[in-house]
């Protein structure tokens, strides 16, 4: 348990934190676990005296022009009608400002849509057909962001599903399905790919990249973004542009953010919750293991639900101190970091301990 008294800096920590404000922090950008090459870019920009912000958002341009990447921008899995719709968010600490946009179709880079959205209106979140109509009058090019594997996984999706009959219009006849009735109905796509697709079907996966980074002027920014749940309900917004969830920074104090299960990072605040734990004292460690236990408590510690979802947060305090804290362990449960070398990934504290 983590008392009041745990909670207040230690002094190696406040000499950490008194010398870092004297000389300037080390420069450091953290981010999920996909973001090896985001926050090595990421570095070498802020290396060149980038913004923190355009720093972080050319790291994770990478990813969203990634078409491997099934779980952020192109290549992204899509909704239930098949159509790829992101959802981004940005926040620069120096300004004290942010942004968002959801449910964007059509462009590969919803974060620079977001930077847009903070710099040139007078609003925070853009969404659906407007922020679509925002983008094109900012000139971001319109792309069709479905690729072949994420419709052929869309594809497996629709003929998983079955009514209270066991019926499907989208698959033939009355046959159940299974991964090995798929090599039938898709002849043409490899063994590898096809497993890969009944998996992502039944078990609709997240992911999203967020990318936090700290100059050594103690300057900070942030930005998370995602193509959200796989089959998702069109229209549905997840954490990611959700200011306080996905993401939240104070420049005072730090940056925050998730990947992972949106509904119940929304149903916290998670960085929101983070960035003000650490306001009052706890290290980054302890301030997302606290927001792993709010989402443990909204179900009683019943670990038979809690095993259905994951989620990860990520935590930079100004002073440098990082962490990442995912609910389950297991090999996932990592989070990158690159502090002026190579990126690395470090362990996640995790909360809970996967049984077996
Ligand atoms: N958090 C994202 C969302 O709920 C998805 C994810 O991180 O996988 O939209």
């Amino acid at each position: 348990m983590i008392t009041r008294r745990d909670c207040l800096l230690s002094p190696a920590a406040l000499a950490a934190a008194s010398t870092a404000a004297a000389s300037g922090p080390a420069p450091v950008v953290i981010s999920s676990a996909n973001g090896l090459r985001a926050c090595t870019r990421a570095m070498e920009l802020l290396k060149t005296g980038a913004d923190t912000l355009d720093a972080v958002i050319a790291g994770v341009n990478i990813v969203e022009e990634d078409p491997e990447d099934v779980t952020v921008g192109y290549g992204g899995l899509p909704n239930e009608d098949g159509v790829v719709e992101l959802d981004a968010s940005v926040a620069h600490g120096p300004t004290r400002r942010c942004a968002a946009v959801a449910g964007l179709r059509n462009i590969k880079t919803p974060s620079k849509v977001a930077q847009r959205v903070m710099e040139q209106t007078d609003h925070i979140m853009l969404v659906g057909e407007g922020a679509l109509r925002f983008a094109r009058a900012h000139g971001f090019k319109e792309e069709n962001l479905l690729t072949e594997k994420a419709r052929l996984a869309w594809m497996v999706w629709k003929q998983s599903l079955r009514d209270a009959s066991g019926h499907n219009n989208w698959a033939p006849g009355l046959w159940a399905p299974s991964a090995a009735a798929l090599k039938s109905r898709f002849p043409q796509v490899d063994e590898a790919t096809l497993a890969w697709a009944w998996q992502v079907a039944v078990h609709p996966p997240t992911g999203t990249i967020n990318c936090l980074s700290l100059n050594a002027k103690g300057e900070m920014s942030g930005v998370t973004t995602t193509s959200g749940l796989a089959w998702k309900i069109p229209g549905r917004a997840g954490d990611s542009p959700i200011i306080g969830a996905g993401l939240y920074l104070d420049q005072d104090v730090g940056a925050a953010g998730s990947t992972g299960r949106g509904e119940e990072n929304i149903r916290i605040a998670g960085a929101h919750t983070i960035v003000e734990n650490m306001r009052h004292g706890m290290s980054p460690k302890e301030a997302v293991l606290d927001a792993l236990k709010r989402i443990e408590r909204n179900y009683n510690g019943n670990r038979d639900l809690l095993a259905k979802f994951d989620i990860n947060f990520y935590a930079l305090r100004r002073d440098g101190q990082h962490a990442g804290g995912r609910l389950w362990s297991g090999p996932h449960a990592s989070y990158a970091v690159n502090d002026g070398g190579a990126s690395r990934l470090e362990p996640c504290v995790c909360l809970l301990q996967k049984r077996g």
